[in-house]
């Protein structure tokens, strides 16, 4: 078997496309506004941002990035988030992991608006993920891993998904989304045991332990659908945490490194942040905090 690869570019695309159109029919005197906050200078977090703002501004959703010294006090970044939060005209506010060190990064994300919550990191959302309650902000990456599992056509309900990584951005809440979504899920980390064999009773594998090409063939059962995560560099080229040559002759399905899950987090992110833009919106004239009310 030579599995079918899941093409998370163009599902991306066709996400960010419908989101252009709804912004332009929406027509409205404000656009939807992302605050991005970057403070200090590593590399990585610069070149994420420079990503996302690039597909926010060629879908007409405003992206302003605020970046900040690696030197700023919590207190000072705790009251940069306050401003946002008040601001009438910024609808997400989305804080660039990691931060400095010497900044709880826990307590920054708890401040965030939840209605402005659009990486979904906030306790709140977070909180909300695990009731399965409809109207939380739901992180982008597992989001965007959904829709992958979807685009296959597989019924999620009652299979094995077994989880690589307990991050508090992929594994944790990817888990949660699974089991809502009826799937009978195992989280693996760094201190498990026979993962391997763990594995292979997996019939969906999310491989996020940032670790190159662990994820070897004989680890998965024929036929499983595998969703690569992992963002690594070897031998100067990008690659996932799974072995993707072999593993791609046992699967059903494969999400390739690069093209896979990455574009999708983007998508997802501004996605969010549309309905972000909407509630708030809907809010205004509306005391009803549920996000899926449209009465008004
Ligand atoms: P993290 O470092 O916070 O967490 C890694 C997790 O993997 C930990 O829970 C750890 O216990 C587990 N782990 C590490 N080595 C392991 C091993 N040998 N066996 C089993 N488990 C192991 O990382 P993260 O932020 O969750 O990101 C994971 C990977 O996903 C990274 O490569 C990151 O770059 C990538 N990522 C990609 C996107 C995207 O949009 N494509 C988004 C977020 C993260």
């Amino acid at each position: 078997m030579t599995a079918h690869i899941i093409d998370g570019k163009s599902i991306a695309k066709q996400i960010r496309d419908n989101l252009k159109s709804k912004i332009g029919i929406n027509n409205s005197a404000i656009s939807p506004t992302l605050a991005v906050i970057l403070v200090g200078d590593n590399e990585a977090s610069q070149i994420y941002v420079r990503n996302k703002k690039k597909a926010a501004d060629e879908i007409g959703i405003n992206c302003q990035i605020l970046e900040l010294s690696s030197s700023i006090g919590e207190n000072a970044l705790l009251e940069v988030i306050e401003q946002l939060n008040t601001d009438e005209n910024i609808h997400g506010i989305i804080v660039q992991l990691p931060l400095p060190k010497h900044i709880d990064a826990l307590k920054i994300l708890s401040k965030i608006n939840p209605l402005k919550d659009v990486d979904g990191f906030s306790p709140y959302n977070a909180g909300l993920l695990s009731y399965n309650d409809q109207k939380a902000f739901i992180s982008a990456t597992p989001k965007g891993i959904l829709e992958l599992l979807k685009s296959t056509g597989t019924e999620l309900t009652g299979k094995h998904a077994v989880i690589i990584g307990r991050s508090n951005i992929v594994g944790k809440p990817v888990s949660m989304l699974l089991l809502n979504n009826d799937c009978t899920v195992t989280i693996t980390h760094s201190k498990t045991k026979e993962i391997a064999s763990i594995l292979r009773t997996a019939d969906i594998v999310i491989a996020a332990c940032g670790q190159a090409k662990l994820v070897k063939s004989d680890w998965i059962k024929e036929g499983a659908i595998i969703i690569d995560v992992g963002i690594n560099r070897e031998d100067g080229k990008l690659c996932g945490d799974v072995d993707f040559e072999n593993v791609k002759e046992k699967a059903a399905y494969i999400t390739p490194v690069p093209g896979g899950v990455g574009p999708m987090t983007i998508a997802m992110l501004l996605s969010n942040t549309y309905e972000a833009f909407c509630l708030q919106k809907n809010q205004k004239q509306c005391c009803c905090k549920d996000k899926k009310c449209h009465s008004h």
